[in-house]
């Protein structure tokens, strides 16, 4: 069961330049610290949501896990059950090192590895103590062992089963191999080599390359779903395709959004529209889709003009309040030459253009009566006559109108002709504000970002804990395209390299979010200091390893320089006095362009 040690020695990886680091150079103060993990757990009680960073997280009570544990072992057996949670806690470590990764992309890859152990130790699973830890990610070299102290895992496996033969800490194992694997981009195999569910002290836990192992199968033989759990496999396939990717991959519904393409969303509101949608698609029905502005409704539309029959036609879009009222009947009819003063040559109207396709009509409410009848007539009869004309042209178009007020409303006020609303009300899809769907923000936020980084040809890393914070909580009444401008706003605000933060965003009087709670120093949850807007915001302390401007990045090298010149280009000493390890000081050296 001895793991085969066929590697280089430490001095000698360090000789070839490999980026060694045991666990004497972990840097508890370097990022991200549990501090800085920490300011990214945000309660917000009034949206009913807890967030670790961009993630939505759950507080539930460890005998509820611990339930659902035994409930589990009841009814798929042991081995099954520890399959099952074995891949669901590998799936919540491969996502943490997204996080991490994401979030701290500067950060030195030994202390932004630790940020795991550390996310487990947050989130209150276990108390993992490094006993020896080797690294090297350049050249895939991983060796790791930790105690893991006070394992909640266990205590609801004990208390449900008491002391047995095997080692009960599975979902945890999962979370750790999960880690490392998308840490690394390869597989690592952690095994807990003894736990307190089969009488030890303490449980302790090995991790190393699969190919290290003797017989690793017997552990990645739990990453596979069982072939009798046929719906367990359903849903958990991804995660053992993805052990062959190098980085864990975003979202499929955010990568392909990218380009604007299609609308974006994950949250129940959001989906719930996206269903009525694909339903009314395949069918000639009027759609009228509502909501606020900036919900996206020509998105919407576009989107039922793509995945209906008619997609080989042309979209064709008109903003009826972007028109005057007396060019409005020959845009959307057209006109005869002649017609009026200033017709010179007769032109088709946006009906006839759309021949064969989708016509999108935003603001539908501004239509004058005038412009409104023959709308109607239009929509009944199926042809429309040219401005000035007499011909009846026939027409074969597929209306889809969109309003931003309530067209109830504009009837009961002698505003909008009752015969036209019930014709265009065929079938409603009302499109819901962004803060009803703020599980949709962190999809946004990601999507908007390649976006505007590949239209503006830059290269921002994601938000600071702070900035995202903001986002969730902020009430957007200018709705997605607002959230799109910030995004764009930060995009170009940031240097390069920098994470977008608040003061990217905001400019002063937008930031009026819901009051959010966040851990403070004695653990208890305070009012989380959010942000004011404005370039002279602090920095407090985030991001040690990504300066937030040149000046910063600036007058932390010219102190690594000074110190590496009074200590006469010894690095080790110079680290000593910097309070660093050496390997640290290499490192940020080596970032600064000075090794
Ligand atoms: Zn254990």
């Amino acid at each position: 069961m001895h793991p085969r040690r066929t590697r280089l020695s430490l001095a000698q990886l360090q000789e070839r330049g490999g980026l060694v680091r045991t666990s004497a150079d972990i840097d508890e103060g370097a990022a991200p610290t549990l501090r800085d993990l920490t300011e990214s757990l945000v309660f917000s009680p009034g949206d009913g949501r807890i967030w670790l960073n961009d993630q939505r997280m759950v507080l539930w009570r460890s005998s509820t896990y611990g339930g659902l544990r035994s409930e589990l072992i009841a009814s798929m057996g042991q081995e099954q059950a520890r399959s099952l949670l074995t891949r669901v806690g590998y799936a919540a470590g491969a996502r943490d090192a997204e996080l991490v990764r994401r979030m701290w992309p500067d950060s030195d890859p030994a202390n932004a590895f630790h940020a795991g152990p550390r996310m487990h130790k947050l989130e209150g699973i276990v108390r993992p103590e490094t006993i020896r830890f080797e690294f090297d990610i350049a050249r895939g070299d991983f060796y790791a062992d930790f105690w893991w102290h006070d394992s909640s895992e266990d205590d609801e496996h004990i208390a449900a089963f008491g002391i047995g033969t095997e080692p009960a800490c599975w979902m945890q194992v999962g979370y750790a191999s999960g880690y490392a694997i998308a840490f690394m981009g390869k597989l690592i195999v952690y095994r807990e080599v003894a736990c307190r569910a089969s009488g030890a002290e303490v449980c302790r836990i090995t991790g190393r390359p699969a190919d290290e192992w003797d017989d690793p199968a017997r552990d990645l033989h739990y990453f596979t779903p069982d072939a009798s759990a046929v719906r367990v496999r359903r849903s958990y396939a991804p995660v053992v395709s993805e052990l062959s990717r190098r980085r864990p991959q975003v979202d499929a519904a955010a990568a392909d959004a990218g380009d604007g393409a299609s609308p974006i969303g994950i949250s129940s509101t959001f989906s719930a529209a996206r269903h009525l949608l694909e339903r009314v698609a395949p069918t000639q029905a009027t759609v009228l889709f509502t909501g606020a502005s900036g919900v996206g409704k020509e998105l919407f539309a576009q989107t039922l003009h793509g995945i209906s029959p008619r997609a080989v036609g042309p979209f064709v879009a008109i903003n009826c309040a972007a028109i005057p009222e007396t060019l409005i009947e020959s845009e959307l009819f057209g006109v005869e030459r002649g017609a009026f003063t200033g017709a010179t040559a007769s032109r088709p109207g946006r009906f006839e253009r759309a021949e064969g396709g989708t016509l999108f009509l935003d603001e539908i409410a501004s239509l004058s009566f005038v412009a409104q009848g023959k709308l109607l007539r239009a929509l009944q009869e199926r042809h429309v006559e040219r401005v000035g004309g007499t011909r009846v042209i026939k027409v074969d178009v597929r209306v889809v109108a969109a309003s931003n007020v309530d067209l109830r409303d504009e009837v009961a006020a002698g505003r909008f002709r009752e015969d036209l609303f019930f014709r265009l009300n065929v079938f409603p899809i009302r499109l819901p504000p962004l803060k009803e769907r703020r599980d949709d923000i962190p999809l946004l936020m990601e999507a908007f970002l390649r976006r505007y980084c590949r239209q503006h040809g830059r290269e921002v890393p994601g938000f600071t804990p702070r900035a995202v914070q903001a986002l969730l909580q902020y009430d957007f009444p200018g709705n997605i395209r607002e959230l799109q401008n910030l995004v764009e706003r930060g995009v170009i605000m940031a240097s390069h390299d920098e994470p977008i933060d608040v003061h990217h965003l905001f400019r002063s009087g937008e930031l009026r979010g819901a009051p959010a709670l966040g851990l403070g120093g004695g653990g208890r949850l305070t009012a989380a200091p959010i942000v004011e807007a404005g370039p002279g915001v602090a920095r407090g302390g985030r991001q040690r390893d990504a300066p937030g401007t040149p000046s910063a990045a600036g007058k932390e090298a010219a102190a690594y320089r000074n110190a590496l010149v009074s200590a006469r280009y010894n690095v080790a000493e110079a680290a000593r006095r910097l309070g660093l390890s050496r390997a640290q000081l290499a490192y940020r050296l080596k970032r600064h362009g000075l090794s």
